[in-house]
């Protein structure tokens, strides 16, 4: 058994045993960033003797009797968050050298306990994106099968996980950028309700619809990482303040009596055989495990992706106009004046899918326009928010498919944009009603490529989430699936 085997639990009950240091662990997981990076191209930016000296740190605190839960832990994050004295790109080619100022809250939670932090892992530019294939830095591979994607955005995050180059790892989710990666390579990915984990710090898709979450091997991993940077924050007022629930305590409570829908608009044609056998199954094992299986209708899910690509590029339009390469991102000047040096920094600077979004978010909030789409979708946001309020007066969980699919080709769908988007029908809804909802692995298909279903919470009810998760996946065939 190497070290990078090791799940976070094991490591931390290891390191606590002064059987393994935390120094050993980091360097397993450096070599086999070096050895494996070419092949998965996961991480963007490799810090090494940083986190080194993180592990240094580690180790005397733990020898102290000063550990925290994430003390000494391996751990790596999505290219989007603000990492103090690190590069940090968010997949553009506009902030190719941006070095940031500070450590997004998330990270600096991480870091006051102690963890050690590895790099920055790759993305789909400005997280927008399902395949990976948005990134200026080339894809991250899916390593189940390197010629398909690992999902996205936050891919190399999944990946990462999955090719055992972190303990686990920390992605954003805007419209399913954890939870369709994570399904996609066989790891367990966990949105938040929106305003459970602060945002600052984090650079911005669409902030109505982002937020952090962890990425892991198993559902216990998912809960110590979440229960490491879920927290009301001053500086993000869109946290909320409440009191953050002990994700592990009722972890192994079981799922008896719990009553757990199935939303008739996500089981329709189209879905690939495969994936809904896989939740059939788990369908099966929670019927098995004493839940209540009950159908219940999400009415305004059709309107979902349509609704979602008016919030989110018209924010993303709003949130992008601050690269102009003055205060923010790199400046492409010729010496024309100020207008064409604006317009060539971001010409230069953006790749063409976040230049698509920028034009649509900036159409769809035009005067004229405006009502007609931005205004209309958030009446339509309004509707799908209260498709799950009535769905959570009827049961305490839903349960759905991640993704239609399995990880398709790299190249497949890149050249058609409503193909890309419409890969996130299942994980965009949640965003606009702003739940929670995780991706569990529950199974393989025969080409060897992971399933997940997607388990959706009430608001806040992130403990449930992973009590039915974590009764799943011990009941289950599939806890901690591995590429070969
Ligand atoms: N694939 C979706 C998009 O491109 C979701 C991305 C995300 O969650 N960041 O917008």
């Amino acid at each position: 058994m190497e070290l990078t085997d090791l799940n976070l639990q094991q490591l931390q009950e290891q390191l606590a045993q002064g059987s393994v240091s935390s120094v050993d662990a980091t360097r397993a997981y450096l070599d086999r960033i070096t050895a494996t990076n070419d092949n998965y191209n996961t991480y963007i930016t490799v810090c090494e003797a940083e986190a080194l000296a993180m592990a240094e740190a580690a180790d005397k605190r733990i020898s102290a009797g000063d550990a925290a839960p994430l003390t000494g832990i391996p751990l790596a994050v999505k290219d989007i968050f603000n990492t103090e004295g690190v590069k940090t790109t968010a997949g553009s080619r506009i902030l190719g050298d941006f070095v940031s100022p500070y450590d997004a809250t998330a990270v600096a939670r991480l870091k006051q306990q102690g963890a050690v932090l590895l790099g920055k892992l790759n993305m789909d530019e400005f997280a927008m994106g399902s395949s990976n294939e948005n990134s200026a830095y080339g894809p991250a591979k899916n390593p189940w099968d390197t010629e398909r994607v690992p999902g996205g955005s936050s891919g190399g995050s999944a990946a990462c996980v999955a090719a055992r180059q972190a303990v686990a790892t920390l992605g954003t989710d805007t419209g399913g950028s954890i939870r369709q990666p994570a399904s996609h390579c066989g790891v367990v990915g966990l949105k938040p309700t929106y305003g459970r984990v602060s945002r600052y710090g984090v650079i911005a898709y669409a902030s109505s619809l982002d937020q952090v979450g962890p990425v892991a091997r198993t559902v216990s991993d998912c809960a110590l990482l979440l229960q490491g940077v879920a927290g009301y924050d001053t500086a993000d007022s869109t946290s909320v303040d409440r009191p953050v629930e002990d994700y592990l305590a009722d972890l192994q409570g079981g799922v008896k009596g719990m009553r757990i829908g199935l939303p008739q608009e996500y089981f329709i044609d189209g879905l690939d055989p495969e994936v809904q056998q896989a939740v059939e199954k788990a369908i099966e094992t929670y019927r098995g495990l004493g839940a209540e299986i009950v159908p219940v209708n999400l009415p305004h899910t059709d309107y979902a992706v349509a609704c979602y690509y008016l919030i989110a590029t018209a924010e993303a339009s709003s949130n992008l106009a601050r690269y102009e390469g003055v205060r923010f991102g790199r400046r492409v000047d010729n010496g024309k004046g100020l207008i064409e040096m604006f317009c060539s920094s971001r010409a230069e600077g953006f790749g063409p899918e976040v230049k698509r979004r920028i034009m649509l978010g900036t159409y769809a909030l035009s005067s004229g326009y405006y009502d007609a789409y931005y205004l209309k979708a958030q009446k339509v946001r309004t509707l799908i928010r209260q498709d799950f309020n009535n769905a959570f007066d009827q049961v305490d969980l839903l349960l759905t498919p991640v993704a239609p699919t399995p990880a398709f080709k790299l190249g497949e769908k890149v050249n058609d944009p409503l193909q890309m988007y419409l890969s996130d029908i299942f994980t965009i809804p949640l965003n606009l009603a702003g739940t929670c909802g995780m991706s569990v692995p529950c199974g393989l298909t025969g080409e060897k490529l992971p399933v997940g279903m997607q388990l959706i919470g009430k608001p806040f009810a992130e403990a449930t989430l992973l009590r039915a998760a974590y009764a799943y996946e011990q009941a289950g065939e599939w806890q901690q699936l591995r590429p070969e």
